[in-house]
């Protein structure tokens, strides 16, 4: 890996961040605060939030095997992918590397930070291949974007491909495991030690059930996390937010039963999927969503939204003509969406 200092935009390494009330003095034992302009009445959402999220990071880091230095938090794991281009690429001079299809947000948010986006298709399988990704770089690719288990395919990516792209490539990789609770296979978070280059992306939205507080969760080395937390607005996680974060926390069984459930839920609803006349294919999947090739992707979503339901229609994306992306859901959405899919008639009746 180049040093930080060549990979970090050069007004961001020199920056010297705001510094607020909370962080000159951060600790809890003082009995009378006037130092932030607050308003002494209304406790507890009077008082400003911990800018560093400390009591959070605390749980997050056992529950996740990482330390709280390696841990940047941020308004949904969008945030965190906003700011890797605000701290690592220089508008209109540098460019990143994506595998295609994937989230859309890593183009979205290069396109506004006006920033070259390079995708590379994976192959028919939905798989990486770590020379094409850093074959398609030059001198000026700062981060190459990774997401596994990916969307919208569902599929981890290839371990081996994914080592050898965080070996070779000189810059930043980040590995968006947002699905990375229905996997089985060792998440990326345990081997930040081992790749000072890695950035990994979680997020409260998905296994953890908590996609309406707008919580991701970034893991780097200290050295990043110091960099991403120089940027960041200074009260970016609210107080509501940081506490519902910590019930939810505290309930760590739960999510467990839940992805459990959901996992069940996935064999029983692909397998079922699988046998509609209708489906094509069932793509494997390590999330909590499976892509499938149907007949005809758009008259099949039509009909669905009429009937009520709801799923992605993914026929526009590369690679995915014809495709819907379905989201487990509970049983009984699970079985309104097979009733409704049984009934599919491609052909209407003629009118005569
Ligand atoms: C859903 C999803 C996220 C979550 O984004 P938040 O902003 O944390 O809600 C991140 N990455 C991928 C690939 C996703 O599918």
């Amino acid at each position: 890996m180049k040093p930080l200092n060549e990979l970090t935009r050069p007004n961001i390494w020199a920056l010297k961040p705001y510094s607020s009330a909370r962080d000159e003095y951060s600790g809890k034992e003082a009995s009378v605060f006037l130092d932030a302009n607050e308003n002494p009445y209304n406790t507890p959402n009077n008082r400003y939030p911990d800018p560093l999220q400390r009591e959070l990071k605390a749980l997050i880091a056992p529950a996740k095997g990482v330390r709280t230095g390696q841990i940047f938090l941020g308004n949904g794991s969008d945030e965190a992918i906003d700011l890797v281009y605000r701290c690592f690429t220089c508008p209109g001079k540098d460019n990143v590397v994506a595998i295609d299809p994937t989230y859309g947000m890593y183009q979205v948010c290069a396109d506004i930070n006006d920033v070259e986006y390079r995708p590379v298709r994976l192959d028919e399988r939905f798989q990486l291949s770590a020379e094409r990704l850093l074959a398609a770089g030059d001198e000026r690719t700062k981060v190459i974007w990774i997401c596994s288990p990916n969307n919208p395919t569902g599929n981890l990516m290839d371990r081996q491909e994914v080592l050898q792209v965080l070996r070779e490539f000189q810059g930043i990789v980040v590995i968006d495991e947002a699905y990375s609770d229905f996997s089985s296979e060792r998440p990326f978070r345990l081997e930040l030690d081992e790749h000072p280059n890695l950035i990994v992306l979680n997020t409260f939205s998905k296994a953890w059930g908590c996609a309406a507080i707008r919580l991701g969760m970034a893991f780097a080395s200290e050295a990043i996390i110091g960099i991403l937390n120089k940027v960041k607005y200074p009260y970016n996680v609210n107080r509501l937010t940081q506490e519902a974060a910590i019930g939810q926390l505290e309930q760590q069984h739960e999510v467990r039963q839940w992805v459990t459930t959901l996992l069940e839920e996935r064999e029983r609803l692909a397998g079922e999927f699988a046998r509609l006349p209708l489906c094509r294919t069932v793509f494997p999947t390590d999330a909590n969503f499976f892509l499938a090739r149907v007949t005809d992707a758009t008259a099949i979503y039509r009909y669905l939204v009429d009937a009520g339901i709801i799923v992605r229609n993914r026929t526009n994306v590369t690679l995915c003509q014809d495709c819907l992306r379905v989201t487990i859901g509970t049983r009984p959405e699970n079985d309104a969406l097979l009733e409704a899919l049984r009934k599919w008639n491609p052909e209407p009746p003629l009118n005569n």
